[in-house]
Parts: C-alpha cells; structure tokens; sequence
C-alpha cells in the first residue's frame, strides 16, 4: 500500500489544478505544496516562500535555487519560480527532493539493507586534491578505515573499494560495488578551490532533466536514477548530521553526474568533507580526532536514513 505512493505521486502532481508551465517545464504552486505536504502555515512575502508545520519548515527564494527544509540546506534543480504573484516549484524538485526528504518512508527503492560499500577518492598515481599537509587520497583512506570501524560496531558490513593505496578508475569502483546486493555506497572525497573554498557538502546523482552542479542539462535516465529517491534521502541524512556535529560552512546537498554515481545499481552518495585548499580545513581534516569525529556523523547519518527509510 505504502509502495504504490511514490507511483500516485507522479499522478497527482499532473493531476494537479495549481499548476503552470514554464520553458516547457511543469510547476506547482505555493500552495498546492503546503496542501500536499499536510504544512499548516504558508508565508509569501517579500519573495521569500515559507511553510511550516509542527515538525518541518521549509523555505525558498524567488529566483533562487537554495531550499531549506528545517535548517537542511539544499540545492534545487530548478529556482523557484515567481509568476503573477504566485510562486511555483518545479516538478523535478517537487517530486525527487521535497517528497523523498519529507516522507523517506515511502521510497520503494530504499530496500533494507546491511553492507555498506565505503569508496576512498582516489589512490595510487592519483593524489586527488594536494593540501599543505598532505593528500586527498591519503585522507579519503583513512577516513574510510575509521568508518569501516564505526560501521561495523554498528553491525553493518562494510566494503571498501580499495581498502591501501591502490588506483581504481572511477568505472571499476563502481563495477565492483554493484556486484553486492542489499548494500549502500558512500564515496569520500576532500575538496579543492582556487579561491580556498570552506565547508562540507554532499552529492546525489541529478535526476533526468535537470542541470548538474558541474556540467550541463541532460534528459538521460542512467540506472542510478533508478534510486532518485533513496539517493537523495542519504545525501540528507549524511550531509545534515555532518553539519550539526562537526559545524563549520554548509554547502548542502547537491546535485552532480559524477561517474561514480552514474552507473550504480544501489542508493549511493558523493561526500566532500572539506577545503584542502583552506590552511584552517587542511589542519583539521590531517586531525585524526577530527576524521574519527566525522566517520561519527557520516555513521549516524546511514543509522538515521536505515532507520527512516525502513520504518514502514
Ligand atoms: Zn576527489
């Protein structure tokens, strides 16, 4: 019963009466969102739409692609919309990120599951990022180590992809990750910018037609959009407790087709746990204390979304 509300969705939200069109896309209102969702407050004022109801609030910018559900930061698909004075929000965000987020428990895809596949960026000839007191791939190892630990005192499985310092190509990673069922996947990387850069943000696969964070618009289903859904409900998981337990800048949760998240046949997620371009990051993240502290928040987010999403 619970399984078949994922498909009624899709229906309903064409059904919708509050809706428009725009650039050959289709929106929801303001309001018919806060009635999907059951919120019991709707504020529009100033361009800024927000809904509240006794356990979620959620808030957007006219002509912004930013939404926060509690004070869970995400990137949407597509800006909300302003038009004649109402605010819309597009089809793509309604139905693969406010509904997934809102209601985990009805993501069909997100089977029980007790293996979780730990992939360490990089390795080998490939440095990945080069901070100044070490490497990417030195400290996506070690992190995946100490979340393997964590894990399995938790009673999960755990896999690494690579578990010392060996090259793997982005395809190999995932070949070998879908050759486990009942499982999740979890890549580590550290970041890299010019500018320094600052904070932690975490990736899902982008759904069909919609633009990726880095690179463009494509309409091509790849078999990890199978799982949009349970994607994006990890990602929030991960990302939300990473920020309440180690602080710092919130990048959020966003969207790419990253390789390694493209082809895979389970829920999977691309973690950036900080800067190694930032002086003040790259001494925390070369931190044992500090990598043992975010294996913590990465392992409570798997416990939370495992939790919600089999809770049915
Ligand atoms: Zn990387």
């Amino acid at each position: 019963m619970v399984a078949l509300l994922q498909v009624s969705l899709i229906t309903d939200l064409q059904a919708a009466s509050e809706k428009t069109t725009h650039a050959g896309r289709t929106y929801y209102s303001a309001q018919w969102v806060k009635n999907y969702f059951h919120f019991t407050g709707l504020s529009t004022a100033k361009g800024r739409v927000t809904m509240t109801s006794p356990k979620v609030r959620l808030a957007a910018s006219s002509g912004s692609q930013t939404l926060y559900l509690n004070r869970v930061k995400f990137t949407m698909s597509y800006p909300l919309l302003s038009k004649e004075g109402t605010y819309y929000f597009s089809h793509v965000d309604a139905a693969k990120l406010i509904h997934p987020v809102l209601k985990p428990g009805n993501i069909r895809q997100a089977k029980p599951f007790s293996t979780v596949i730990v992939d360490a960026g990089h390795g080998g000839h490939d440095s990945g990022s080069v901070g100044p007191y070490g490497t990417e791939k030195q400290y996506t190892l070690a992190l995946a180590h100490k979340l393997k630990r964590q894990l399995e005192a938790k009673g999960f499985k755990v896999i690494l992809t690579r578990p010392g310092d060996a090259f793997l190509s982005l395809q190999q990673r995932v070949a070998f990750a879908n050759k486990y069922s009942n499982a999740i996947f979890v890549s580590l990387h550290f970041n890299w910018a010019a500018s320094g850069g600052a904070g932690i943000e975490t990736f899902a696969l982008s759904p069909p037609d919609s633009s990726s964070t880095m690179g463009g618009y494509s309409t091509t289903q790849f078999s990890g959009n199978r799982l949009d859904a349970a994607n994006i409900a990890l990602a929030t998981a991960i990302q939300a407790f990473s920020i309440k337990q180690l602080g710092g800048v919130d990048r959020g949760i966003k969207r790419a087709r990253f390789a390694v998240l493209k082809g895979l046949q389970m829920p999977g997620i691309l973690f950036e746990g900080g800067f190694l371009s930032n002086r003040a990051e790259a001494r925390k993240i070369h931190s044992n204390l500090y990598l043992e502290k975010m294996a913590t928040s990465i392992t409570t987010g798997i416990v939370k979304y495992r939790a919600e999403t089999t809770s049915r």
